[in-house]
């Protein structure tokens, strides 16, 4: 009988997850697919936004600016890559200006005291490569940019350590509770004393299992360009200022160092995929153009697109739906930012009811495959070696695909977008399994999604430059 059962490993599962596993109590984190952050967590911006991201008097205003202030201790313990680089919302006019002015009250409210008007002198000073025609900024120095599948398998592993139990591969299909819960999945059912749901887009389902009502998920789709790292000339994150006609695009450099361009925000209405389209990709492009302009569309690598899991009333759900459990959904963005903060809130909350004991021999420390020393390379672009993939292949989360490899070591992630890699990477995982290399594969979403093929982003003609 497991004392915590947390549903869905994405960042938010992961954070609470790790955070119980510093107490004494028996813990299981189910997960539907093969693999840990394949939901929102897998494909977002990794910003760690600052206080402008949520307003004040919501969940948000008060998760976000805390979870920002966490980033830099929980990446000295995790180890999954965190940079502070600062970020810059670009005006374009008088009337931006008018909104930035807002969004820094609004900030200031929440918490935020290290934000800065900027001339448009000094945008120009901070960032020479801008295009032309900013007017003003506002500068936010404590906006940080992280890799998001990167802290999520940082978290669940250092938790695995503390103790947790994962179950890939388990989609939860019904709940029921009379002295405790019962949790069935399409591969058995497991005993618990309390439920979390942090299921993503399913916690709406979740909660309709556990007996509430209160939460409709509605999913909103965003797309990305992702480009070499010869394509940042950046030093910070850009945003433009939003406005009635719409969000503006974001450029940022990954934590990484490649050129991240996106993402438009499109609801999904019917089918629910990770597909990316033509169109969108085109107009995400162009408008980036406003921001930096000197970007060069042969250099694309790939499109991706993520789904955010937006709540009814656009706020996170966090609260009790049962004596024994407790519902985290809509955690659209700014989600990752505030993940530390929601697993401290959950805590408090569980802390409320019931008494929890902290272990004395919590480790919180977990290593970076990164600090494993690198020989014979087998990922030339990303200049990965044969250990280091080995540690991953030995990691306490079982990696069955490639891209399970890619998202640990970043081997296939470069210029060649895996073509010269990924045959070896598959062999090294069908030795370890002692499986056929044949059998081993890509990825294991039961949909595989539709991409632009890159050619056609790079054969884009940008008429409007
Ligand atoms: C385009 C985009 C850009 C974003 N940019 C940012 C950003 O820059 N900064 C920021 O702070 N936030 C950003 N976000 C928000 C952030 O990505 C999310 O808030 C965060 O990833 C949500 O994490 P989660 O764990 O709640 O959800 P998910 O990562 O989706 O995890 C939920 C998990 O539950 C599993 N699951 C669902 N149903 C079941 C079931 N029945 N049984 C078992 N498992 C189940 C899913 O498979 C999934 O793995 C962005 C989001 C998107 C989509």
């Amino acid at each position: 009988m497991y004392d915590f059962i947390i549903i869905g490993a994405g960042v938010v599962g992961a954070a609470i997850a790790r955070r119980l596993s510093a107490y004494d109590c028996k813990l299981a984190l189910i997960e539907k697919e093969e693999d840990v952050s394949l939901g929102a967590s897998k494909a977002n911006s990794g910003i760690v936004h600052g206080g402008y991201a949520g307003k004040y008097g919501t969940l948000k205003g008060q998760l976000c600016i805390k979870g920002n202030l966490m980033f830099d201790k929980l990446n000295e313990e995790l180890n999954f890559g965190f940079k502070r680089i600062g970020g810059i919302v670009l005006g374009f006019s008088e009337d931006d200006l008018e909104i930035l002015k807002k969004q820094q009250d609004n900030s200031i409210k929440v918490g935020q005291t290290d934000i800065r008007m900027l001339s448009k002198e000094e945008v120009y000073d901070l960032e020479p490569n801008l295009a032309e025609g900013v007017t003003c900024g506002m500068y936010v120095p404590s906006i940080g940019i992280t890799s998001p599948y990167e802290m999520t398998i940082a978290l669940v592993e250092n938790a695995l350590d503390n103790g947790l139990d994962l179950f890939l591969g388990h989609e939860v299909k019904e709940i029921s509770c009379n002295d405790h819960f019962v949790v069935t999945t399409n591969k058995g059912s497991l005993k618990g004393k309390f439920i979390i749901n942090a299921a993503g887009l399913g916690s709406g389902l979740i909660n309709d299992m556990l007996g509430n009502h209160e939460l409709t998920i509605h999913p909103r789709r965003g797309q990305y360009v992702l480009f070499g790292k010869d394509q940042n000339k950046l030093n910070h994150v850009l945003f433009q200022t939003p406005t009635e006609k719409g969000k503006g695009v974001l450029v940022t450099q990954t934590v990484h160092g490649n050129l991240m361009i996106g993402p438009d925000a499109e609801d999904l209405m019917d089918e629910v995929s990770t597909d990316t389209s033509e169109e969108r990709l085109k107009n995400i492009l162009k408008l980036a153009e406003k921001t930096y302009d000197a970007f060069n569309v042969k250099r694309a690598l790939t499109t991706f697109s993520g789904i955010r899991a937006m709540s009814h009333n656009k706020d996170f759900f966090i609260k009790y739906v049962h004596d024994h459990a407790i519902t985290v959904g809509g955690i659209d963005s700014p989600g990752l930012t505030s993940s530390p903060a929601i697993a401290d809130y959950v805590l408090d909350l569980i802390l409320s009811k019931h008494e929890l004991t902290l272990k004395s021999d919590f480790n919180p420390i977990r290593n970076s495959y990164y600090s494993i020393p690198n020989d014979q390379v087998i990922c030339l672009c990303e200049q990965q070696g044969q250990s280091r993939i080995e540690a991953c292949l030995e990691g306490p989360i079982e990696i069955k695909t490639t891209d399970g490899v890619k998202r640990r070591i970043r081997a296939g992630m470069g210029n060649c977008q895996g073509k010269r890699c990924e045959a070896g990477v598959r062999k090294m995982i069908a030795d370890h399994h002692q499986m056929d290399e044949k059998d081993v594969l890509k990825r294991t979403e039961r949909r595989m999604p539709k991409r632009v093929p890159i050619e056609m982003i790079r054969n884009f003609n940008l008429d409007y430059k």
